[in-house]
């Protein structure tokens, strides 16, 4: 990422937009915009893909055999409009017995990489997946399940546009987290479940 250019870019875009980017209070906008972006678009340098830290499941004794849940937020940009997207994202897995458990920071910071970009949250979701299912399956069993549900909030749904509020939920599953999958007569089950993560129970 080319910082100068960046800045002149922003330079040109506030000109053509009617601003005067000459004003005091601008003079060191593009500046700080280039500066910002290398933390918000840091998912296009591969160098910045996070390292998993895991623990093999059995160590000292102990095998965990049950569900791990973990819920935390983030921001990304949608891709077709260019404005942010904040989330609330939902995290499971079932480690193998004879797989591994990973650190919960290093799924928020998996979230992170991958929501540092022009996204939809879609793709959002399976990068995810994809990523910690291949690092918890290097060298070991697999997990038994694992599972993403992401609530966005779009802006360009409630700034522009329809100018609607309204969250959006996309889901990843893997393993267990498929049975019964959905083309096997789950998905009002699978509906209705999921109306309770916009708090509004069942209907
Ligand atoms: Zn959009």
């Amino acid at each position: 990422m080319n910082q100068k250019k960046i800045e002149n870019l922003w330079t040109e875009l506030l000109r053509e937009i009617g601003e005067n980017p000459d004003r005091i209070g601008l003079k060191d906008t593009p500046k700080r915009i280039a500066k910002m972006y290398k933390e918000l678009f840091a998912g296009y340098d591969k160098k910045n893909a996070p390292k998993v830290t895991t623990f093999p499941n059995g160590q000292d004794g102990i095998t965990y055999k049950q569900m791990i849940m973990d819920s935390g937020n983030g921001y990304s940009h949608c891709e077709h409009h260019g404005v942010v997207f904040s989330f609330k994202y939902y995290f499971s897995y079932i480690p193998s017995e004879k797989g591994k458990l990973v650190g919960l920071s290093k799924v928020a910071r998996v979230i992170d990489y991958f929501a540092a970009k022009f996204q939809i949250q879609e793709r959002l979701t399976q990068e995810v997946v994809d990523y910690l299912w291949k690092e918890l399956s290097k060298d070991c069993e697999p997990p038994i399940g694992m599972a993403l549900i992401i609530k966005g909030e779009h802006f360009c749904k409630k700034m522009r546009g329809v100018k609607k509020d309204g969250e959006m939920i996309t889901s990843e599953m893997r393993g267990e987290f498929l049975k019964p999958d959905l083309t096997k007569g789950n998905a009002r089950e699978e509906f209705l479940k999921l109306i309770d993560l916009y708090g509004g129970g069942r209907v």
